[in-house]
């Protein structure tokens, strides 16, 4: 691939668009889901309808596998674990060690408030009993993403966890060998070979496997996925607790002329490396910054592992440069974009961090790249994507907890506050709930 990469160019020198102009202007993921939930739904249907014998005929159809059966046996795990190649055992052990520091920091402590005297609300946290956690494997298999999920989620104190994750025709129908070595690392015991939608919807059905064994339905799916992972969870959503979706992968990146050219254009590559749709995007003030990163980019495009999915998704209409005028500009830029992924390579990158609103997770100065992020940082990777960090956080922690308030009063802290409940009760013209309270008290009769 010769030809000279440049992104597509945004400017918005001399203008100052409403955050609204903002959104419109901006190059987005022109990731449908609506368009493929036709083609979801019957297969949805198919695994509540059939379970565990739909979702191996969609290994079938869609990996080029049909698996034995879905649950995988647990020498496969302990297998994999001892074959692993031992570089790679251990960076997962520096990834799983530094996430799960940043984690425990996230456990939450039950909070008692004392309303008036006898009167008190704790707000008591509860793990999810049991989650599914997706892990992708169709163009890139991640088993870092096994650890983004599963930290989390023992750190919560979840007791039952299932990892599910596509078949691979090269090993057998079973999910790729260093996803079984990374659930084994981790002590999940429980793995299922399903990808897609069809996993979605057997994490949120359950079914019966080809050896008689329960596939036990979960309460929450979370973890990455394509259009159809992510049409799925929205189909199944109220049905089970979904995370924000997770959906092809963005970084925009905030730089002035002390960037680095090669680094910046180093690390759009790299997220345009996950998928066709993966959106790549810088905001700078600079058009010599963004003329220098289009030769880089082409330079390194050349040399690049997975050149054609790289240049498509940098030719996309998802992916581009936006010129601004200041600093001030290009943040009101990245506010209203809401990357899942934000850099900034500027001058006082601390400072300018300190100003962003909204993003999935935020990268300051030139050694903090996103692939320090994708693996070993110690940050969750699993973050809101399509402008959802507008108003959802990462995989957290906090995704696999339910707070549960407990309200215990006293008969006199009761009877303090009982007119006040009969009044509102008596405007919403529910008086049964006034009567709950009057009856209680002879003195209120
Ligand atoms: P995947 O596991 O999400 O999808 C593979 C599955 O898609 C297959 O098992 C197959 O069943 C199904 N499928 C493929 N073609 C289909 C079709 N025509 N009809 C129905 N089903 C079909 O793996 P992937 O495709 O590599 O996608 C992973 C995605 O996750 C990427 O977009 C990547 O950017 C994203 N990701 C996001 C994050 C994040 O935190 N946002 C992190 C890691 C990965």
């Amino acid at each position: 691939m010769s030809a000279r990469t440049e992104l597509a160019r945004v400017d918005l020198r001399g203008r100052t668009p409403s955050v609204a102009e903002l959104r419109s202007a901006l190059p987005r993921g022109g990731v449908d889901v609506d368009a493929v939930l036709h083609q979801v739904r019957p297969v949805v249907e198919a695994i509540r309808d059939r379970g565990a014998d739909a979702a191996l005929e969609f290994g079938e159809k869609f990996d080029g596998v049909r698996p034995a059966q879905v649950r995988v046996p647990r020498a496969e795990l302990t297998r994999a674990l001892a074959e692993l190649d031992p570089d790679v055992r251990a960076a997962l052990e520096v990834a799983i060690e530094r996430t799960r520091k940043v984690h425990a920091d996230q456990r939450r402590t039950d909070t008692t408030t004392e309303v008036v005297p006898g009167g008190t609300v704790t707000e008591r946290w509860v793990p999810v009993e049991r989650v599914g956690l997706y892990v992708p494997g169709g163009n890139a298999v991640y088993p870092s993403s096994v650890v983004m999920n599963v930290v989390p989620a023992q750190a919560a104190g979840v007791e039952s966890l299932v990892v599910a994750s596509p078949p691979q025709a090269a090993f057998g129908g079973l999910p790729h060998p260093t996803i079984l070595a990374a659930a084994e690392l981790l002590g999940v015991e429980e793995v299922w070979a399903v990808g897609g939608a069809q996993a979605v919807a057997l994490l949120t059905y359950g079914g019966i496997d080809t050896d008689g064994a329960e596939l036990a339905p979960v309460d929450l799916i979370t973890g990455p996925g394509n259009i159809y992972v992510t049409a799925a969870k929205r189909l199944c959503r109220g049905l089970v607790g979904i995370d924000a979706e997770a959906g092809p992968t963005e970084i925009a990146i905030l730089a002035d002329d002390t960037a680095d050219p090669v680094h910046v254009a180093a690390d759009l590559i790299s997220q345009a490396e996950h998928d066709v749709m993966a959106a790549s995007v810088l905001v700078t003030t600079s058009t010599a910054l963004a003329d220098a990163v289009d030769a880089a980019l082409t330079a390194q495009l050349a040399l690049t592992k997975h050149q054609e999915r790289v240049a498509t998704a940098l030719a996309g209409s998802q992916s581009g440069v936006i010129l601004v005028d200041s600093i001030e500009d290009g943040l009101r830029v990245v506010n209203a974009y809401a990357a899942e992924h934000l850099e900034i390579q500027t001058e006082n990158a601390s400072e300018v961090a300190g100003s962003v609103r909204s993003a999935g997770a935020i990268f300051v100065g030139p050694w903090a790249p996103v692939s320090l992020g994708d693996y070993c940082a110690g940050s969750n990777h699993v973050l809101p994507t399509a402008g959802c960090a507008r108003h959802s956080s990462g995989l957290s922690v906090q995704t696999f907890l339910r707070g549960i308030h407990v309200v215990d009063y006293s008969e006199s802290a009761l009877k303090d506050v009982a007119r006040h409940v009969i009044n509102l009760a008596n405007a919403e013209d529910l008086p049964a709930h006034g009567e709950a309270i009057r009856l209680r008290f002879e003195s209120l009769q």
